[in-house]
């Protein structure tokens, strides 16, 4: 393809790089430096594709007015652990099952679509919780137009309940009240309703704006009404897509299917995505091979806020990437792999400065650094102290420990984001990480250190400014 570009004889390509040392063949992929030189070294320019070229080739197409039409909304469910969501997805989905198709399967893909009785067409997001939805959220797909926010009424408003509110609220998304469990003897609605006052989500019988239905997931009680608010609330929200453009959607869900090789389910959030579109998603590209909608079947093509299965992937995606139809292939690979290389290139540069020995490398090079920031997690807040206290007496005028912040309990997400952020080494002292800050650390190249005894955790920190000392001498 080199050779092709350069409309030079792949033979002689391939000469030139056995010149430089590389045994390769024809189909062989050449990292993006070694193109370079190669393409140097037969008298051409190279041309190396960058963020602006990628949204370019990605955001080339404005929609008119006259092509926009209403679409249906994506709804997400969130609420307390056993409040319900799942059964409630569960229950929408098989009253909507279409009439007549008895025996009819349906598939879980991730996301489903479902008539009102009005008519109305809807998306829910068959992953409850927040972890998907803040996930997507992070990774830039906003997927989610409308949450339902589940609250059981034996239970009221719990913590998760808090926290979808609080999520929902983030992310300017309206909410609609499902008070669940209507069915119980136990069922207080109203607590519910006045709980959910404290929280400023004022509800409409409570004068508010905010939609509540009672529901029951178990005896299909008050489904209907809550379809029907959701449909009302997508009119408010007058959502709109072009179904004539070159589709964008955003995956909900990938894996590598033995049979099928990698799959993906990708909603619809522009456009029309259709069988043999050449697209790029995330670091992967690929060539629609097939599309199955949630019931199983083959569709030829899919529009605006429809979920479908994509087969012809180059790999497996990640939940939360953004697809993108492009007109050539080559367009495709270019995006991918150029994708690829900075994400590599930015693991490696963070992960390059969070390592205590890196960094004091880095202060040999760079006389700036005069500051060793660090974050600290510790069993009690007594030993979180005298740590704090410890550290902030190692170094002198010229290099100081900073420690960004400490507390108590495992080492969560939350410290992860931090230390990413401020490029400081997180210290546990008779604590662990949990296990999703310990792959997140991983992934973003920030360091965990685990101590028991502070003499050897005060010791090491000292060796590493004493590096930085040095270097400032
Ligand atoms: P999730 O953790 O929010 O997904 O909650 P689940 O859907 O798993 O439900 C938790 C429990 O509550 C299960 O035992 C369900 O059978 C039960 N449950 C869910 N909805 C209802 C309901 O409307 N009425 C009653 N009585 N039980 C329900």
């Amino acid at each position: 393809e080199l050779a092709n570009r350069m409309a030079e004889r792949a033979a002689d390509v391939v000469k030139s790089l056995m010149k430089m040392g590389m045994m390769v063949t024809m189909n062989q992929a050449i990292d993006a430096d070694t193109a370079e030189l190669v393409i140097e070294e037969f008298g051409h320019k190279a041309v190396r594709v960058s963020d602006s070229d990628v949204e370019q080739v990605i955001d080339s197409v404005q929609d008119r007015d006259e092509d926009l039409q209403p679409r249906p909304p994506i709804v997400t469910i969130m609420g307390h652990v056993d409040h319900g969501k799942t059964s409630l997805l569960d229950a929408i989905r098989k009253t909507s099952v279409v009439s007549g198709e008895a025996g009819g399967i349906t598939q879980h893909i991730g996301a489903y679509q479902v008539t009102t009785e009005s008519g109305a067409v809807i998306s829910f997001l068959d992953t409850p919780g927040h972890a998907a939805f803040t996930s997507m959220r992070s990774r830039g797909a906003h997927v989610t137009d409308i949450v339902v926010l589940v609250v059981a009424a034996d239970d009221a408003v719990m913590p998760q309940t808090i926290e979808a509110i609080a999520h929902a609220k983030a992310a300017k998304v309206p909410m609609i009240v499902a008070i669940n469990k209507i069915d119980k003897p136990s069922a207080n609605p109203q607590k519910v309703r006045t709980d959910l006052l404290q929280h400023e989500v004022v509800v409409e019988q409570m004068s508010g704006d905010v939609q509540d239905v009672e529901v029951s997931a178990l005896t299909g009680k008050g489904l209907d009404e809550l379809l029907e608010a959701i449909a009302l609330q997508a009119e408010v929200l007058e959502l709109k897509a072009n179904p004539k453009r070159a589709a964008t959607g955003a995956v909900i869900e990938a894996k590598l299917d033995v049979g099928r090789g990698p799959v993906a389910t990708v909603l619809v959030q522009n456009g029309t995505l259709r069988k043999g579109d050449i697209f790029v998603v995330g670091q992967q590209w690929g060539k629609v091979r097939a599309l199955l909608n949630d019931q199983g079947e083959r569709v030829d093509e899919a529009g605006p806020s429809v979920p479908v299965e994509v087969l012809g992937l180059s790999g497996t995606p990640e939940a939360g990437d953004v697809l993108n139809v492009v007109e050539t292939e080559a367009q495709a690979r270019e995006i991918a792999t150029y994708r690829e290389k900075t994400a590599k290139d930015k693991r490696a540069a963070i992960g390059a400065a969070t390592t205590l020995e890196q960094l004091m490398a880095k202060a040999k090079a760079d006389l700036d650094v005069s500051e060793l920031p660090v974050l600290v997690k510790a069993d009690v807040q007594g030993s979180a102290e005298a740590i704090v206290q410890a550290l902030e007496k190692v170094g002198n005028d010229e290099v100081r420990v900073r420690v960004l912040s400490y507390g108590v309990g495992a080492i969560t997400d939350t410290d992860v984001g931090l230390a990413e952020a401020s490029q400081a080494p997180i210290i546990g002292f008779n604590v662990r990480a949990n296990a999703s800050a310990r792959n997140s650390a991983h992934q973003k190249g920030v360091e965990i250190r685990y101590y028991s005894i502070i003499y050897d955790l005060v010791d090491d920190i000292k060796a590493a400014a004493s590096g930085l000392l040095k270097a400032e001498i």
